[in-house]
């Protein structure tokens, strides 16, 4: 894994995934962000069961894990299974609820640019956290047109957007797998010390879109909040992971008892 200093890992369905809990991922992040840059931005990817299942189809993708300095258990799922195997990993540590709780807890000023979202969320977003954690800036926000990550105008004019603005931690809100390619294959060229690919982070932030209820959280259901409320883009995705994720499990098993 990685470029940076890394805490010790888990391997699970090929992917080595941190051994860390929530207060220490916190903590890394921030010591991070409040650091002058080492190196390359680092940047940090939030498995759950569908990159479980991406993870095994598409190099590009196994490869931004390998250079991600920090990989948080996102999904409950996972950090079961690890368990089931004898791996432990402390407790789940989703990206939603890890980037609100480093802006709860910065002491020091800390600097926000966030990418991605439709239009305009990123600016809700940029109101709310303001009013939230008065130490967080949101100093920049993108929402680059689709496709933009193909297009080499757009993709230049979105990487010059983001090196206009000193900041200290990039938000990536822009779905998997292309926030992982895409920070995969730019993060040396970034800015930010820290970069956080965060999926739907920004539309939970901006008020957008709601987390499932806690207790859904805590049983391992989000999954089925998310596809309630979105059922024709998800259902597809979810019917695909319940498919592959039995054999993961299976391969796991057998490679643990062999
Ligand atoms: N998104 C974007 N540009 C794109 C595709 C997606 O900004 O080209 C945003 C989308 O608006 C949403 C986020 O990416 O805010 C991804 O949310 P999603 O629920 O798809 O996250 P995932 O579960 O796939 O990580």
């Amino acid at each position: 894994m990685g470029q940076a200093v890394c805490p010790e890992t888990v391997r699970l369905f090929g992917m080595q995934i941190s051994r860390v809990s929530m207060t220490q991922a916190v903590d890394t992040l921030l010591t991070w962000c409040a650091s002058p840059r080492d190196g390359a931005c680092k940047f940090v990817v939030t498995p759950n069961v569908d990159h479980a299942v991406m993870f095994q189809e598409r190099a590009d993708f196994r490869a931004a894990y390998e250079n991600a300095s920090l990989v948080l258990a996102d999904g409950l799922p996972l950090v079961i299974s690890a368990r089931a195997f004898g791996r432990n990993i402390p407790e789940r540590v989703a990206g939603s609820d890890v980037v609100p709780a480093v802006f709860a807890a910065a002491t020091q000023p800390l600097r926000v640019f966030l990418l991605g979202a439709a239009p305009g969320v990123a600016d809700e977003a940029a109101s709310r956290i303001h009013a939230q954690w008065p130490n967080v800036r949101v100093v920049g926000t993108l929402s680059p047109p689709l496709g933009f990550d193909v297009d080499p105008v757009e993709n230049a004019r979105t990487l010059a957007a983001i090196n206009a603005v000193e900041h200290d931690l990039l938000l990536v809100g822009l779905g998997a797998p292309r926030q992982e390619i895409w920070v995969n294959k730019h993060y040396r060229e970034l800015p930010s010390k820290v970069a956080i690919c965060g999926g739907a982070t920004i539309d939970f932030l901006a008020g957008h879109r709601q987390r499932s209820p806690v207790w859904m959280r805590r049983c391992g259901l989000e999954w089925l909040h998310r596809v309630g409320s979105e059922p024709k883009r998800l259902a597809r995705r979810y019917a695909r992971d319940a498919c592959v994720f039995p054999r993961l499990l299976w391969r796991e098993w057998r490679h643990a008892t062999s």
